[in-house]
């Protein structure tokens, strides 16, 4: 197959899929794929045998969870359009809100067509340091309806509520957090039917504690007998897929030996420059920490396209391919064709070993966007 292209690792989502489970069958919880992590779905058949649907954050995620993964489809919009609403009241079970503008303006459709409306607040409880955009309780923030924001008529009109404020974390985390949304909430918690934890729980990471997880959702359950969803990303695809790459060029700059992949830190992992992180590059080390340390980055014309530097045993050689590690998730639904850049493919490591290429991209996927 030829680079660049991601290669998800069947086994390796269905064991994150077994231990999602496992805590749905422990505390009777309901777990959702949060589709804006990982939309291959392809693999949605194989995860719908563990996972009791999807969470989308708009129409097009609906739909996708809607026609390839069945069970129950959520979304959250930090605003719908009045051209697409009547479309996700069709298709969607849960319809969740920002604010109670869009509450007033939309409820009434949503429960002409049966389904479940719920609002998402804002604890304002921050947890995390150091991922300013990925904290939605940042004074300042757009997302979920604040205590002071919250006008308790209301409440009627709520089948339940959502929350997500975590990025990455574990449970102790989650205990703070839903400590804050009691404080603020409780009443509102005790007359809905149901509260969506949102997503950001690192449960499928080897440290994650399950157990205090598991008393968590025990705990909101049985306080406020209400049904709890989580909707994770990540927990579902961590570490679960790679992406293959080529080294094209071998260059020297005031010392710094450089190498351009056929991969791209803008284009095909932007959040390596967003968020920012650095991959782990298997059988690399940190920069001097083996004899041969490189920068590597891509072929656009973007001076920032760095994924970063990493050294190795020998030096690298044009041809040799390198293999990023936990590239499933954020990543190929990020994807742009910036600088005329080609999509990596999607191909997937079956359980039988063998490699299934899904898909390929060519020029038209670059010219069809465009016009
Ligand atoms: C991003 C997001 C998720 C998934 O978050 P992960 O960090 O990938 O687990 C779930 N729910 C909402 C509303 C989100 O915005």
């Amino acid at each position: 197959m030829k680079t660049p292209y991601f290669l998800v690792d069947e086994k390796k989502v269905r064991e994150n899929a077994q231990i999602l489970a496992s805590v749905m069958e422990k505390t009777g919880c309901r777990i959702l794929l949060a589709q804006k992590a990982f939309s291959m779905f392809s693999m949605y058949p194989m995860l719908r045998k563990y996972l009791a649907g999807t969470a989308a954050s708009g129409l097009y995620e609906a739909k996708l969870g809607h026609e390839e993964f069945g069970g129950e489809t959520h979304v959250f919009s930090a605003a719908y359009r009045p051209d697409e609403f009547e479309e996700i009241a069709e298709i969607a079970d849960h319809i969740v809100f920002n604010s109670p503008n869009q509450l007033l303006k939309y409820a009434p459709i949503a429960k002409a067509h049966g389904k479940q409306v719920g609002l998402r607040l804002n604890p304002e409880c921050s947890t995390q340091e150091g991922h300013e955009i990925y904290d939605p309780c940042a004074p300042g923030s757009r997302l979920g309806t604040t205590n002071a924001q919250f006008d308790r008529s209301l409440v009627p009109m709520l089948d339940g509520v959502h929350m997500h404020t975590l990025c990455e974390q574990n449970s102790d985390a989650l205990e703070q957090t839903v400590a804050a949304l009691e404080e603020k909430f409780s009443d509102v918690l005790h007359a809905v039917k149901w509260v969506n934890l949102g997503g950001g729980h690192h449960i499928t990471r080897p440290d994650y504690d399950i157990d205090r997880l598991v008393r968590i959702i025990e705990h909101v359950r049985d306080t406020y007998d209400v049904q709890v969803y989580l909707e994770p990303g990540e927990a579902v695809v961590l570490n679960a897929g790679v992406l293959k790459t080529t080294v094209l060029d071998l260059i020297e700059n005031n010392g710094v030996q450089i190498a351009i992949l056929d991969t791209s830190a803008a284009c095909h992992m932007p959040d390596v420059i967003e968020m920012p992180y650095r991959p782990p590059l298997i059988g690399a080390g940190e920069p001097n920490e083996k004899k041969y340390t490189y920068r590597l980055g891509g072929p656009t014309c973007l001076s920032g396209d760095v994924i970063g530097d990493y050294s190795f045993d020998a030096p690298l050689s044009v041809g040799d391919v390198l293999t990023f590690g936990d590239m499933a998730l954020y990543t190929m639904v990020k994807t742009n064709t910036f600088n005329g850049m080609m999509l990596p493919s999607i191909a997937m490591l079956k359980e039988d070993g063998e490699i299934a290429c899904i898909k390929t991209f060519g020029y038209e996927d670059f010219k069809n966007r465009l016009s």
